[in-house]
């Protein structure tokens, strides 16, 4: 179902004059892997080596294995630019999908009664036709509005789990978000940070479904009990990732020292990949702060045994912000 525009990437080597491409891909799109590097090493005379290592999104470009393995090129499969990738040329191939767009209005309906506007959202994968769902829901009487896009979502209506500043711009008031996607992993993002109903139209099984307001409540008394006990805590570890776009280095340094200079002791732990078992055989912190994606905190990573915080909500441990402030507002940073 993935657009892997295969034509586009050979197109690509070719102009490039590439000898050497890394091919990356997250999760999902791994069962593809070998297909693509097969076609493009038919096609070219270019060595295809597969990045075996994780891939959240485009903030976790590989850049570095890039650049040891002397690549001309870094093809990265599922995700829009994110940040420039430092030392490598990186080709872009966001993996569309087509959604059949009047089945989808049509299921989507009943999920919107007596909504008068809704605001439309979704990964880069249905981003183009987003403009298409919003005249069916027109025609239908519904008003749908889009956000613009910029910076690290730069298509309208786009967001990521870090962001969704096009689901905050949009031009006028609505009384909640359709998300076109999988999962709940965006819509629980969405609302964390608009505060309003979420409605998920899942495109791959045709299902509709409403994000769940105690799923909600559950998810706000954790993270207020973890910023409760982080209060009491003597010694911090900041977390800062190595990854490229979501390193944090001089956010999680200020960070720090507003810990010292309320005694508190900490100190920044600098990693790649955010794992429990690491994080537990540091025995001295009473709890972490990552600076790193937001959603490792909240949704990422489970097994911690103290507790771990978002720098979101360690503005709010600092007294910076209230919780009243960022939850359903600025949740994500
Ligand atoms: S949500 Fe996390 S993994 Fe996804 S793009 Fe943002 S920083 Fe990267």
């Amino acid at each position: 179902m993935y657009e892997l525009e295969l034509e586009r990437v050979v197109a690509e080597i070719g102009k490039r004059g590439a000898r050497r491409v890394l091919l990356q891909l997250p999760d999902g799109m791994r069962p593809f892997a070998f297909q693509i590097a097969e076609y493009i090493r038919k096609a070219t005379p270019s060595e295809v080596i597969i990045s075996g290592d994780s891939c959240y999104g485009a903030c976790d470009l590989a850049s570095r294995q890039a650049v040891e393995l002397n690549v001309d090129l870094l093809i990265h499969y599922g995700h829009a630019c994110f940040v420039p990738a430092p030392g490598v040329p990186v080709l872009y191939v966001e993996a569309r999908i087509p959604i059949n767009v009047p089945k989808m209005v049509e299921a989507v309906l009943p999920s919107i009664a007596g909504w008068g506007a809704v605001g439309l959202t979704s990964t880069v994968q249905h981003t183009p036709q987003l403009n298409e769902v919003a005249e069916a829901l027109n025609q239908r009487g519904v008003k749908a509005l889009i956000g613009e896009g910029a910076g690290i979502t730069p298509e309208a209506g786009q967001v990521l789990g870090c962001s969704y500043a096009a689901a905050t711009r949009l031009p006028g008031e609505v009384d909640g978000y359709i998300f076109i996607g999988g999962g709940r992993f965006h819509p629980l993002g969405l609302a964390l940070t608009t505060g309003k109903p979420v409605v998920i139209a899942n495109p791959y099984n045709g299902s509709v479904s409403r994000l769940d307001e105690s799923e909600l409540m559950q998810l706000a008394k954790k993270r207020m009990a973890f910023i409760t006990a982080a209060k009491t805590a003597k010694t911090i570890g900041v977390l800062v990732s190595s990854k490229p776009g979501q390193r944090a280095l001089a956010d999680a340094m200020i960070l720090a020292e507003k810990l010292g200079d309320r005694e508190i002791r900490a100190f920044l732990i600098y990693l790649d990949e955010v794992r429990a078992d690491q994080l537990n055989n540091f025995t001295e912190p009473e709890a972490f702060i990552e600076t790193a994606c937001p959603r490792i905190a909240i949704d990422g990573v489970a097994g911690v045994e103290r507790p771990i915080l978002t720098a979101a909500e360690a503005r709010v441990l600092l007294g910076e912000k209230t919780w009243e402030e960022t939850w359903g507002r600025a949740y994500l940073g």
